[in-house]
């Protein structure tokens, strides 16, 4: 290395501290990425396993609608890298995409160990060094401080960029144990709260038959937040992403609905429910006239016993079942989280304030977002800004 090629520091392996790694090590500083668990992008690899949703196809404007209040200040930074960019830069790396009919973007495999074995073998092509156990603890004045296998470790670096992720799934690396850190150097930060989280709903035995099964042609809805996505029933409530996109009105008090017919107007389904009934029972009448399936029919038993008699409030339950006393999933259980540094905190070039020098990217910042892509494509774009951000910053201020 020449004497005088500057140093960068990147703490944590996801998405977003790869890109970052990739943008300096690309801008030709010598960078070490440090990382606690003992192999990069865990959570990536878990995030595959459902398939690897990268990005969302559809125009700039609409995808910027999924960040809500951080759009304004996450704008410049997602049009920099935005879903054209995130799949430009996908094939780049050898892995053929296809995009779904709802506009979500995959990787043909499906999941995400390929991309990452291509994206690691790229950073191998920089000056890059990866240091795997290395759990970050703190700072002793400019030196990162890291507890490796080997004992106590400290690093100085010209910059570093920290990319430690939210605050679920702990057991893949990202447990926001940096919050301690970063809030006894007097930065902001929100508290965390889980986002796209499943549903704890606490069933009654009656609903055993129909557990693992899928709830599809619905809408759910829970204040401003609507989904017409698939969830599962399970033991432990309602998981998928159709749930998860509503699950932060759940999370802000609003109660959680189900129109189990979200096609049919209230009118249409009255008109259906007051044909002659004969000696049919509810449920077969309700069978015959609006073909319910089964899992919808313990649905409705569960949640709307006793059932009303008369076809208006009967259909007026079918469009809004209220899902009484549904409350989150824990956070650990969460796909994402909302809360982390603020946006108070840090400079347009995402360096915190109170540490110059210090540049931060991905979940780890107080921003969120529907499941969709929107997650991966943030943590790809904030890192890549930091990174580039920081190579910048090392070249002016070191000599
Ligand atoms: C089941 C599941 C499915 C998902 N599916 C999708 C999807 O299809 N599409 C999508 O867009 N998003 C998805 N996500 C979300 C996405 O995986 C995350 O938003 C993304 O990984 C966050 O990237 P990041 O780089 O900010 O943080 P992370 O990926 O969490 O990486 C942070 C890294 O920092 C390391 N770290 C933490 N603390 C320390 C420390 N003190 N010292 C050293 N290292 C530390 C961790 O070990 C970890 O490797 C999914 C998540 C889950 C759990």
């Amino acid at each position: 290395m020449a004497e005088n090629t500057p140093t960068a520091l990147v703490i944590g392996g996801g998405p977003a501290g790869l890109m970052a790694a990739e943008r300096l090590g690309a801008a030709g500083l010598a960078v070490t990425i440090a990382d606690a668990k003992p192999s990069m992008g865990r959570k990536f690899l878990m995030a595959g396993k459902s398939g690897l949703n990268l990005t969302k196809d559809e125009p700039f404007d609409d995808l910027m609608k999924a960040y809500g209040e951080a759009a304004p200040w996450l704008r410049p930074i997602i049009q920099s890298f935005d879903g054209l960019a995130v799949q430009n830069w996908a094939r780049d790396l050898g892995q053929p995409l296809f995009t779904g009919t709802t506009g979500r973007v995959f990787p043909e495999a499906m999941k995400a160990s390929p991309l990452l074995r291509a994206w690691l073998a790229r950073l191998d092509e920089y000056n890059i060094v990866r240091q795997a156990r290395w759990r970050w603890t703190g700072w002793d004045r400019d030196e990162a401080v890291f507890e490796t296998p080997d004992g106590v470790a400290k690093m100085h670096a010209d910059v570093t960029v920290l990319a430690l992720g939210g605050a679920s799934w702990a057991r893949l690396g990202s447990d926001g144990a940096w919050a301690d850190i970063l809030r006894a150097d007097g930065v902001d930060l929100a508290a965390f709260a889980p986002a796209n989280a499943g549903i704890f709903v606490k069933w009654s035995a009656h609903m055993r038959p129909v557990f693992g099964q899928p709830l599809k042609g619905v809408r759910f809805s829970a204040g401003p937040w609507a989904s017409r996505g698939e969830a599962v029933l399970s033991e432990r409530g309602l998981e998928g992403g159709g749930i998860y996109s509503v699950s932060r009105g759940v999370r802000d008090g609003a109660d959680l609905e189900i129109d189990l017919f979200p096609d049919r107007t209230l009118q249409e389904l009255t008109a259906r429910l007051s044909r002659p009934r004969g000696k049919a029972s509810l449920s077969n009448h309700l069978r015959k006239t609006l073909k319910l399936d089964g899992v919808r029919m313990a649905l409705l038993n569960e949640l709307a016993r006793p059932l009303p008699q008369s076809p208006e409030a009967l259909a007026q339950c079918l469009k809004a079942l209220p899902v009484k006393d549904a409350t989150l999933r824990p956070m650990d259980e969460a796909i994402s989280t909302a809360g982390g540094v603020c946006r108070s905190a840090l400079t347009d070039d995402l360096m915190l304030s109170a540490r110059p020098g210090v540049f931060v990217a991905g979940e780890m910042l107080d921003w969120e977002a529907p499941t969709g892509g929107y997650l991966i494509t943030a943590c790809l774009a904030t890192g890549r800004w930091a990174g580039e951000a920081a190579a910048h910053w090392a070249r002016r201020h070191v000599v």
